[in-house]
């Protein structure tokens, strides 16, 4: 059995015409598809909402694939299947995913050093250890911050950059900005930081040594 990646190449693929390549029991009844374009929750980016062959589905992995669970009579090994995701959820999922890397592009040259994130629609973060910054202390400091960070992230908007991925020999993903920051990344992307719009840090919080950056974002 080998599941394909597809939502590694195209984000914008948004339903495909595959076929049932396993079917497993535990830990909840579900089927593997060969053509992979449902993205499972992981490295901040959440589920897709996905069907099959218009029948809502949950999403978990294992190593091995991505796990599809309808409700009901599941389909058997080499059945055809319709499988499809929400455009629009993928789209916001994408931009809010892109623009935390293309904002932590912003925030790393500062002083501070990434170590924890959220993508999930309406609770998007960035954390950060300081690294040689100074955190903000008082609403001023905060927001010249804000002001700081997303000028030089409407300066990258309107460069275009490209987004890239490679699978390394290793088999690790590497997401670039071109010309900008490569990170390990598993998620789904837009095409160039021109896809993003309404970018907005909507928070600063400072707390234990860390800052703590909250923020939302558009596909254009
Ligand atoms: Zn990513």
């Amino acid at each position: 059995m080998e599941q394909h990646r597809r939502y590694w190449e195209d984000t914008y693929l948004f339903e495909v015409e595959t076929e049932v390549i396993e079917v497993c029991e535990e830990p909840a009844p579900g089927i593997a598809v060969r053509d992979g374009i449902v993205h499972p929750k992981g490295g901040g980016q959440p589920d897709d909402v996905a069907t099959v062959d218009s029948r809502p589905v949950s999403v978990s992995k294992d190593p091995g694939a991505v796990w599809l669970h309808p409700e009901g009579t599941l389909p058997a090994v080499g059945d055809p299947v319709h499988v499809a995701i929400d455009p629009e959820v993928r789209r916001r999922h994408a931009a809010l995913h892109s623009a935390g890397h293309l904002l932590d592009a912003c925030v790393l040259p500062l002083g501070f050093v990434n170590v924890g994130l959220s993508h999930t629609p309406g609770q998007a973060f960035l954390l950060y250890d300081v690294d040689g910054g100074t955190l903000p202390d008082g609403e001023e400091a905060k927001a010249s911050l804000i002001a700081a960070v997303l000028d030089r992230a409407l300066e990258l908007v309107a460069a275009d950059l490209p987004y890239a991925a490679e699978v390394d020999a290793d088999g690790v993903r590497r997401v670039t900005i071109e010309g900008l920051q490569t990170d390990p990344c598993g998620g789904t992307h837009v095409r160039t930081t021109g896809d993003l719009t309404d970018i907005e840090i909507t928070r600063v919080r400072t707390k234990k040594g860390q800052l703590k950056l909250s923020y939302t974002a558009e596909h254009a």
